[in-house]
C-alpha cells in the first residue's frame, strides 16, 4: 500500500549521531517526508547543513548564542529559529506526526514527553527517557493515544519479532550486547583505560554518552530496564547475551520452542528506517547482509564480575520506583566526569552503586519529583568524586 501524504516529521537531536542519520533518510525522501523541526544543543554547522537540507519550519537550538548564529546562517529562509529548553519542547510540541526523540540523556525528557502528551508516533532512541520516567512516558503515549517506536537496534528487533497478542507464548526476550571495547579485558586493565579508548567502539559510531555505557555495559543496563516499560514480560524474563559481531540484535524466545531473532548490519538506518516509515517497510539503499561473507556469530554470557553496570541496572530495575532515575543521573555524572579525566573508567559504575546504596528509594514520583531526585542525586555523586568516598568492594578487588 502506497502512502500517498507526507508524513511531517521533527527530529529532536537533530545534530546528533541518531539526529543526524534520521536527517539523512529524510533527504532521501523529500516527496514522503515534510520538516516540521528540528532542535540542537550546541552544533551550529549541523543544524545549519541540515536546515537547509530538509527546509523545516522551526529549529530550536538549546544553547542561546548558537541559536544566534544558526539564525544568521539561515537568513532568507522561512525558518523560525528559537533558542533554550522552553524551544526544545515548543519544537516538541508542534504538530508534527512522527517525532524522532534522539536527545542524550534525561535532557531529552522533557521533549520526548510533550510530544508523546499530544499523541504522537515517538520514535525512541532517547532511552534515558523511559529509564527515569517510563511510567510517565508510557502512560502519556496511552493516555493521548500515540505509540512508542522503539529506535534502540535492540528494541527495534524485539519490536519486530515480538508477538506482541501472545505475551504469555514468551519464555524470554534476549538482548544481545556487543561488550564493547574492553570485553575481554581484566578489571586491572580497565583500571587505566583512557576516555579515547573507551569511546572507540569496535562496531558501532555513536555520540560520545552512549559509547561510554557501551564501554562499562551500562548501556545494557539501561536497555533492560527500557525493555521492562516496552515490552509485556515480566523483569525475570529478560536475559542479556554478549554477542560480539553485533549482526542479531535481539532474540525472542517462545516456550514452543521457536526462538525469532531480527539480523542486520550494525548500522542504525535500518531500525531508524523502520520507524519512519511504520507501519510500511521502504526500501534503503543501505549495504545488505551478506550471510555467506559473515564471520562466525558467536555469543558468551556477561561477565558481571567485571562489568558490574547489569548487576547494578538489575537491582535498580527490581527495586523500581526512584531507583532507575538514581542509577541513570549517577551514571551521566560520571561519564561526563571521566569524559573530563576527574575519575576513572572503574570509577564510573563504583559511583552509581554508591548513589544507588546511599539514596532511599520513594516509590514512582511524579514529573516534579522525579526532577528533585535527579537533581539531587547528580549533587551526591559529584559530592562523592569531591570526597573520594564511593569505593565499593568489587573496585577494591581491581586494584
Ligand atoms: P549524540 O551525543 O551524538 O547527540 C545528542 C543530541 O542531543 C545532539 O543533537 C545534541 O546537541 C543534543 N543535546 C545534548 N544535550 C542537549 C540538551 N541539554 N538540550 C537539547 N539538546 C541536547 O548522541 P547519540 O545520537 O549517540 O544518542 C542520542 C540518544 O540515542 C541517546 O539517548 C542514546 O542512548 C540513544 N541511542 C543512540 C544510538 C547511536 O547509535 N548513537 C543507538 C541507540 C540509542 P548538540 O550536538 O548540538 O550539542
Amino acid at each position: 500500500m502506497a502512502i500517498s501524504n507526507q508524513r511531517s516529521v521533527t527530529v529532536l537531536g537533530a545534530t546528533g549521531s541518531v539526529g543526524q542519520a534520521t536527517c539523512a533518510l529524510l533527504a532521501e525522501a523529500p516527496d514522503r517526508f515534510r520538516v516540521e523541526a528540528l532542535t540542537g544543543g550546541r552544533n551550529a554547522y549541523a543544524m545549519v547543513t541540515w536546515s537547509k537540507a530538509l527546509r523545516p519550519a522551526f529549529v530550536a537550538m538549546a544553547d542561546p548564542d548558537v541559536a544566534r548564529e544558526v539564525e544568521d546562517a539561515l537568513l532568507g529562509m522561512d525558518t523560525v529559529v528559537a533558542a533554550g529548553d522552553d524551544a526544545v519542547a515548543e519544537a516538541a510540541e508542534r504538530p508534527a506526526e512522527w517525532v524522532m526523540a534522539a536527545i542524550a540523556g534525561a535532557a531529552g525528557l522533557r521533549p520526548t514527553l510533550a510530544a508523546a502528551e499530544r499523541g504522537a508516533m515517538v520514535a525512541l532512541a532517547n532511552k534515558e527517557s523511559l529509564v527515569c520516567a517510563g511510567h510517565l512516558l508510557t502512560a502519556a503515549v496511552s493516555k493521548a493515544g500515540g505509540r512508542l517506536l522503539p529506535v534502540d537496534s535492540e528494541h527495534n528487533a524485539i519490536f519486530q519479532v515480538l508477538d506482541f497478542a501472545r505475551a504469555d507464548s514468551v519464555a524470554r526476550i534476549i538482548l544481545t550486547a556487543s561488550g564493547g571495547p574492553f570485553r575481554t579485558w581484566s578489571k586491572a586493565a580497565m583500571a587505566s583505560v583512557e576516555p579515547e579508548q573507551a569511546l572507540k567502539h569496535p562496531n558501532w559510531d555513536m555520540g560520545a554518552k552512549i559509547s561510554i555505557d557501551s564501554a562499562t555495559m551500562f548501556n545494557k543496563g539501561l536497555e533492560l530496564i527500557e525493555a521492562s516499560h516496552l515490552f509485556p514480560v515480566d523483569h525475570d524474563r529478560l536475559e542479556v547475551v554478549v554477542h560480539p559481531q553485533s549482526i542479531v540484535h535481539s532474540l525472542v524466545d517462545y516456550h514452543d520452542g521457536s526462538m525469532l531473532a531480527q539480523l542486520g548490519l550494525p548500522d542504525m538506518r535500518t531500525p531508524i528506517s523502520v520507524t519512519l516509515y511504520w507501519p510500511e517497510r521502504a526500501g534503503t539503499a543501505l549495504e545488505r547482509l551478506d550471510l555467506i561473507a559473515m564471520a562466525d556469530l558467536t555469543f558468551e554470557a556477561p561477565d558481571e564480575d567485571r562489568f558490574p553496570a547489569l548487576r547494578l541496572a538489575r537491582q535498580a530495575m527490581l527495586a523500581g520506583g526512584t531507583a532507575p532515575a538514581v542509577l541513570n543521573a549517577a551514571n551521566e555524572v560520571a561519564v561526563a566526569a571521566f569524559l573530563r579525566k576527574r575519575i576513572g573508567f572503574l570509577d564510573i559504575p563504583a559511583i552509581v552503586e554508591h548513589c544507588l546504596n546511599a539514596i532511599p528509594i520513594a516509590p514512582l514520583p511524579d514529573l516534579a519529583s522525579l526532577w528533585q531526585i535527579d537533581a539531587y542525586t547528580r549533587r551526591r555523586a559529584e559530592a562523592a568524586m569531591v570526597s573520594g568516598l564511593y569505593t565499593v568492594s568489587w573496585h577494591h578487588a581491581a586494584q
